[in-house]
């Protein structure tokens, strides 16, 4: 079964149809966001329809059933049976369909909404392994604030990573470690906990604002401040942090060895504290 939401309407896959001059197809004209269901719950969506509400005032799109985001999820998990299991949710926003042309249409033109739900298989072995990174230049525009359609600049990062083997792509901007291709990064130095400040540079993950409160809670340093990328062979541990990977430990970025190369006791506590947490929320 593979039903999605299409415009106001629960419809099978085959059966949705976006035009060819949706403005989401022509440049990228629209915002995403994605939440995560632990079988019964989603993790802090309160936080991500917020963080949807401002990408689309920053794209000066305006969905007024927006507030409709978590019962468009909720029935999404449910028409697919994903109840009892692992899932996530995708949905997209673009301006609609209109004759090309770089300025706006107008606004009687009805946005495309579109939205699926699949489930998802936790990668436990690497969250407790660790992975491999490399880094590269941030080719990015400035506003990675938004939470925009348009990844070129990510998937061509996250290729490069991906045919090296290797599992994220982590940014650096003017010498400076920003986020991944599709995740923070978290650094432990001096038993303090680094990450970028909320910026035009990164994306303000969800996860990002409940690890640093995870580790406030737990009585860890925290420091949102970039790093420069010649701190990384001080850097005693990393991790890296989204939806779908949590907290993931990083052993080795850009072919340098963090730590003793094995996930670190803080990121090894931050991750026991974010399973604590999701224990309590399942009740
Ligand atoms: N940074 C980028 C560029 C991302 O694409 C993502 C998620 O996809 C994140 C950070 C992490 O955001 P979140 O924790 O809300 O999934």
């Amino acid at each position: 079964m593979n039903i999605t939401y299409f415009n106001g309407a629960f419809l099978p896959k085959d059966e949705v149809k976006i035009s060819p001059d949706d403005r989401g197809f022509l440049f990228a004209d629209g915002i995403y966001e994605v939440v995560r269901w632990y079988e019964g719950f989603f993790y802090d969506i309160g936080s991500h329809l917020e963080r949807m509400k401002r990408s689309l005032r920053e794209l000066h799109i305006n969905w007024n059933d927006s507030d409709q985001f978590p019962s468009i999820a909720l029935d999404l998990i449910k028409k697919n049976g994903l109840d009892t299991q692992p899932a996530m949710v995708y949905i997209q926003i673009t301006r609609g369909a209109s004759k090309r042309s770089h300025n706006f249409p107008p606004d009687n033109i009805p946005l495309t909404v579109y939205a699926y739900a699949w489930g998802f298989k936790p990668d436990i072995v690497s969250q407790e392994t660790g992975i491999k990174v490399m880094l590269k230049e941030d080719i990015r525009w400035s506003r990675c604030d938004i939470k925009s359609i348009a990844l070129l600049a990510n998937t061509l990062s996250f290729q490069e990573a991906f045919e090296k083997g290797l599992r994220e792509c982590i940014f650096v901007r003017n010498g400076l470690i920003t986020e991944g291709s599709h995740s923070n990064i978290f650094f432990v130095i001096d038993e303090t906990l680094y990450t970028h400040p909320e910026s035009s540079h990164i994306l303000s993950g969800i996860s990002r604002k409940n690890i640093l409160r995870i580790a406030r809670e737990a009585g860890i340093k925290t420091i949102e401040e970039a790093i420069d990328e010649n701190m990384l062979k001080f850097t005693r541990e990393a991790f890296i942090a989204n939806t779908s990977a949590e907290a993931t430990p990083v052993t080795e970025i850009g072919g340098i060895t963090i730590g003793d190369g094995t996930p670190g006791t803080v990121t090894k506590l931050i991750i026991e504290r974010f399973h604590a947490e999701l224990g309590l929320l399942k009740g």
